[in-house]
């Protein structure tokens, strides 16, 4: 897709006059290439009108850099999209909440409620899982055995047939043991069907969730409108899961699934394993499917907001993909320094909440005092460490013995620690992906 794309919008500006035709002809190649990316097509039209509207032609005629404004109208109006203006009910640590997963059989539900769970657990929540999907033979064992490997409690019954009376069981319970995050796996049948659908009410009366999420596997294609939109017509969808991202999906069904919820996409699923789930970032996810790859939009704010005697060395230490403590200690100093975070905010400390993939977790929108107050915590603890510690990038230094020093040297429980370091591991794993990166001399950065 981002190849036709950007070939579309090159043709376009090598053209000696850009008239209505040529920006039309540009557009139409655009339309050809986000319809074969799954995006549907009453999307795609209104986009195409919208991007009309913006792109003025005398500004492209006057010289400006053509290639950059259409290409960030394109950008503009797909993450318009995909921003459904509201954001999902975020469940709150220690009190108790219901989540209910919904789709069709194989979109990946049960996969995905164990790594949704084990993404709350180790961020020291107290998951539990209830099976209420008693169609499909084997249902219960799945969950089970998911479950137990993540060591996270569950509820479900071979021999019960009526799912609303498991749900509603099932979610008594886990409040009785003081879980907080109550989650509840239904059946998908095999298509979309009445039954199906009347069952999905019945469940969500019994287990009076606070949010409904909807799982999409990515790569249905253009059926995404119209699934999602029976779901959100049968109970009150409130978030999307997209799944097997990791496959060769194109991506565009994410696109209609917000449309079709009005709600937008929290996580996407990028493999079978526990931990292959990531929180959904606009921003990223749209460069990606504009082919633009994650990091071209980051290598010229980088050129932006970071003083340009400081970039060389930035540039190299990402280019070396060795991501140290002390990198993340300076970043967050950085962090501190500047200010209020958000991202229109004062330019120099943005660099690492720029990277693709990490400001949407560490610092989420709305908890901005709390995001501040965890950085300053992470900051104490790693005041105790040894330079040894902080310049190495050996994930096996970290042993017991020096947690419980750094811990009581900063006066944390050691889980504290752990928790910090996990935080350190994530951040780290985002920072290798820039291993390799070609470090652009000056005037070589590429244009969105
Ligand atoms: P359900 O019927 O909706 O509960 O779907 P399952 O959770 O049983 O998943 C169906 C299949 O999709 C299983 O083989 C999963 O391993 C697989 N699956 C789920 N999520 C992903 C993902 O993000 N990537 C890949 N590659 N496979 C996935
Ligand atoms: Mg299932």
């Amino acid at each position: 897709l981002g190849g036709s794309i950007s070939r579309a919008i090159q043709q376009m500006s090598n053209a000696t006059i850009i008239d209505e035709k040529a920006l039309n002809d540009c557009l139409n190649e655009i339309t050809r290439a986000l319809l074969q990316s799954d995006v549907q097509f009453k999307l795609v039209r209104d986009m195409q009108t919208n991007i009309k509207k913006i792109v003025n032609l005398d500004d492209l005629a006057a010289g400006h850099n053509k290639r950059r404004i259409i290409q960030q109208a394109i950008f503009n109006e797909l993450c318009k999209i995909l921003d459904p203006g509201k954001s999902s009910f975020t469940p709150k640590k220690g009190k108790p909440s219901v989540v209910m997963f919904v789709g069709l059989q194989g979109s990946g539900k049960t996969t995905t409620c164990t790594k949704y769970a084990y993404y709350y657990q180790k961020k020291g929540w107290k998951p539990a899982l209830v099976c209420a999907d008693t169609f499909r033979a084997g249902a219960f064992d799945q969950l089970k055995q998911n479950a137990t490997k993540a060591k996270i409690p569950f509820y479900g019954s071979y021999m019960e047939s009526d799912p609303v009376k498991i749900a509603e069981e099932g979610v008594e319970r886990f409040k009785k043991e003081n879980c907080d995050l109550i989650i509840v796996d239904t059946s998908g049948r095999h298509k979309q069907e009445a039954a199906l659908f009347e069952e999905m009410r019945q469940v969500s009366e019994a287990a009076k969730p606070d949010l409904i999420i909807f799982v999409m596997d990515s790569s249905i294609g253009q059926a995404a409108f119209d699934q999602a939109q029976a779901f959100k017509q049968s109970v009150a969808v409130g978030a999307v899961i997209i799944t097997k991202m990791d496959g060769h999906a194109k991506g565009g069904g994410a696109l209609s699934a917000v449309a079709a919820t009005k709600s937008p996409v929290i996580f996407i699923g990028t493999g079978e394993h526990m931990d292959e789930f990531e929180v959904f970032d606009v921003k990223p996810f749209v460069s990606r499917l504009l082919g633009m790859g994650d990091w071209s939009g980051f290598m010229d704010k980088i050129q932006e907001v970071v003083p340009m005697d400081q970039q060389p060395e930035l540039l190299q230490k990402l280019s070396e993909g060795n991501f140290t403590l002390r990198i993340m200690y300076e970043q967050f100093q950085n962090l501190l320094k500047m200010g209020p975070i958000g991202q229109d905010g004062p330019k120099g400390y943005l660099v690492f909440s720029m990277l693709p993939g990490f400001s949407a977790e560490l610092m989420p929108k709305g908890h901005e005092k709390e995001s501040q107050a965890k950085i300053k915590r992470y900051m104490t603890m790693m005041d105790s460490m040894t330079n040894e510690e902080l310049d190495s990038s050996n994930p096996k230094l970290m042993n017991e013995s020096r947690m419980m020093r750094i811990a009581r040297g900063a006066g944390r429980p050691i889980r504290d620690v752990m928790e910090m370091l996990e935080e350190y591991k994530r951040l780290a794993k985002v920072w290798s992906k820039m291993k390799g990166l070609k470090i652009p001399k000056k005037g070589e950065m590429s244009s969105l």
